[in-house]
Order: C-alpha cells, then sequence, then structure tokens
C-alpha cells in the first residue's frame, strides 16, 4: 500500500517518539538569510538534505494537542513521505489508533518507529465502534482515526464515528493531508473553480448509467475514483454519457513510482487505455471536464436534438432518433428524454 519509491528517500530519523523531539538548534551551519532586494529570504542558503534539521521541524512537538480528543488524521496515498509532521506527531501520543485496517496502518506506524494499541473500525462496525471510542475518550484519552490511505471520511470509513463521537459531545480535530481527489485537481490543469466529487460508480452497469446521466448538466469538474478492474468499464460509460468532446484527466499511481496524469478528449480516453497493459492496472482518479465550462458542443447538440424530437414524438421514438442522429448510444437518450420530461 505504501511506497517509498518517490522522489524522497526516507532518512535516518525513522524512530519518532512523542517527548524525544529535540527542538534545540541544529547543530550543522547555520542558514544565512540574505537580503534580496531588502526583503529578507531564511532559506535562501539551504540545502535540501539540511531541512530535516530546520528548527521548524521540531515545532509539530510544541503545538497543542488536547486529551479527550478523536483525532482525524489523512495519511499518504502513495509516497509514505508525504505524511504530515503534525500527523506524526499526534501518532507518537495517540493512545490508541482506529483504523480501517490494522495490517496496513500497523506497517505504516511501523515506518516511523511507532507502535500503538490499534482499533479494527471498517465499514461494518462503524457504529460499535463509535461506542468504543467514546468511551475511551470520555476517560481523556487521545484517539487517531486513519484510514488506508488519504483522509477518512473521503470514500472511506470514518463519517458515521465522527457522527457519533461529536454527537456524545466529544471533541473532533482534523489533521489534513494527502486526499487522491485534491491531489488529481491539482495538477490536472482544468481550469473550473468548481468541482463536484462523485467517488465511486455504481458497479452494475444501469446503475451507472442512470447516475452519470445525473451528471450530463453539471457545469463543474466531475471527479470520480475507480477500481482498475472497472475503469475500461467506467470509461465507455462516460463516453456514453458525456459526448467525445469533454476533456478527461486520469490521475493514476499519484504519488508513486509509475505515477501518469494524461489528459485527452473523451473519445481518445479508451485509446489510450488500450495502448498499454500498465495503464489498466493501479489505482485512478478520472475527472471530467464539467458541462458549462467545457462548452460541450456535443451534449448540447443532443440535448437540443432530443429537445424536439420530444416535442413530436413519444419518449421511445425521440430517444431511438436521436441515438441515429448523434450516434450516441439509445439507454443514455432514453434516460435523458426522461429527465427532460420529467422537469417539464
Ligand atoms: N480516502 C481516500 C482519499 O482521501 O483520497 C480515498 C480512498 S478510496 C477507498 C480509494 C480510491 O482513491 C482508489 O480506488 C482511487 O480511485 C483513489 N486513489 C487512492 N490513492 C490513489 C493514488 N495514489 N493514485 C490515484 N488514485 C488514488
Amino acid at each position: 500500500m505504501f511506497d517509498s519509491t518517490g522522489a524522497h528517500n526516507r532518512t535516518s530519523h525513522g524512530v519518532l517518539q512523542a517527548d524525544s523531539i529535540d527542538n534545540s538548534a541544529p547543530a550543522s551551519k547555520p542558514f544565512r538569510p540574505r537580503p534580496i532586494f531588502g526583503i529578507r529570504f531564511p532559506m535562501t542558503d539551504i540545502q535540501t538534505s539540511q531541512i530535516a534539521q530546520l528548527p521548524v521541524i521540531g515545532e509539530a512537538a510544541q503545538q497543542s494537542y488536547p486529551t479527550a480528543t478523536l483525532y482525524i488524521v489523512a495519511t499518504p496515498i502513495g509516497n509514505v513521505t508525504d505524511i504530515s509532521l503534525r500527523a506524526l506527531q499526534l501518532l507518537a501520543l495517540a493512545d490508541a489508533v482506529a483504523c480501517e485496517d490494522t495490517r496496513n496502518t500497523g506497517h505504516l506506524l511501523t515506518r516511523f518507529g511507532i507502535n500503538k494499541p490499534l482499533i479494527a473500525a471498517h465499514q461494518h462496525n462503524e457504529r460499535e465502534v463509535a461506542d468504543k471510542l467514546i468511551h475511551r475518550l470520555q476517560q481523556g484519552e487521545r484517539i487517531a482515526l486513519v484510514s488506508d490511505a488519504g483522509t477518512p471520511g473521503v470514500s472511506d470509513p470514518g463519517a458515521r464515528i465522527v457522527d457519533a463521537v461529536r454527537a456524545a459531545g466529544m471533541r473532533v480535530l482534523p489533521l489534513p493531508g494527502a486526499s487522491a481527489a485534491i491531489t488529481a485537481l491539482s495538477a490536472s490543469g482544468l481550469v473550473n473553480d468548481q468541482f463536484y466529487f462523485v467517488g465511486f460508480l455504481p458497479a452494475k452497469a444501469r446503475q451507472r448509467e442512470t447516475a452519470l446521466q445525473a451528471l450530463v448538466t453539471i457545469p463543474a469538474i466531475l471527479v470520480f475514483y475507480e477500481a482498475p478492474h472497472r475503469i475500461v468499464d467506467s470509461v465507455e460509460a462516460l463516453l456514453a454519457a458525456f459526448g467525445p468532446m469533454r476533456q478527461i484527466v486520469f490521475a493514476r499511481e499519484l504519488t508513486k513510482l509509475f505515477e501518469e496524469i494524461h489528459r485527452c478528449p473523451l473519445g481518445e480516453a479508451a485509446a489510450w487505455l488500450r495502448a498499454d497493459v500498465h495503464r489498466e492496472k493501479g489505482e485512478f482518479v478520472v475527472l471530467v471536464e464539467g458541462a458549462v465550462e467545457a462548452g460541450d458542443a456535443a451534449d448540447a447538440e443532443a440535448e437540443r436534438i432530443l429537445q424536439i424530437l420530444l416535442a413530436e414524438c413519444s419518449l421511445k421514438q425521440a430517444a431511438s432518433l436521436a441515438a441515429q442522429i448523434t450516434g450516441r448510444k439509445k439507454n443514455a437518450l432514453y434516460e435523458r428524454a426522461l429527465a427532460i420530461k420529467g422537469s417539464e
């Protein structure tokens, strides 16, 4: 799950103890700020190898970590060194760590020399675990909640626990960090201030088609998570729903060795996936340009044709004729026609 093969190497400072962080000045040469146009940039002289010795690294130990609190801790989505300093400090302080998979989290904590009691908290036991956590929090404990990767509660267990803990009047503090959706958006180059997080589409074709039809007119960037064994089917479904013109971005294996970010028109997406067998493997975030921002002429045209036909024919006939005219899937057009009729 965790991969340290990215750009960063692990330092020898792997072991982190809550009470053993040294905040004293670094032993090596002090960094001398150099004035540039009268402004002092304290980092001007720094070498990358010296970053681990900066006094600010030790500041995580001086932050406030209240007791009787549930901490929602984001963990890396691939590259283990993407964990935050504050997350490490809190994990080292925590009385227990509630996690989606004790093996994965045990492995992650071991990388940082942290050994904590682990409590399994997955999608099938969130309610029961919440009661246990509330009891421990009432005793004054600090509990960390993590998922396998990224931010808990985002297409991951955690939301029900947070809901129950807050309802019990206990404190919940988030420690932000990686999330695959935000990471993908940041590097996509899609220009739109709005995004709509969809997460995983339904696995069954018909339900997926219905879900997609509900998104056709949304002007925001659409953000999907997808499993590798469904990526080809999903891309076909995206094409049927949104047409070939919109831009799609595949953000694959983010922060890992074989990271790939590829942008193309939806009409070329299946061919790109097929061009290399490795492309149907790994973890994917898929982004699709929004309807308005895309200026999606194909969508607009299909919609216009459907509207005209609906005024003259039955739903079925309108969908069938529109499919012949536009080359789009009849089912998708039928769903859209139903939605148009429903909103009249
Ligand atoms: N909570 C996580 C977050 O904040 O991003 C998401 C967990 S969800 C169960 C897992 C999905 O996130 C994967 O199927 C994939 O769609 C996406 N994902 C996670 N890590 C990824 C990565 N390194 N590269 C691309 N997508 C990733």
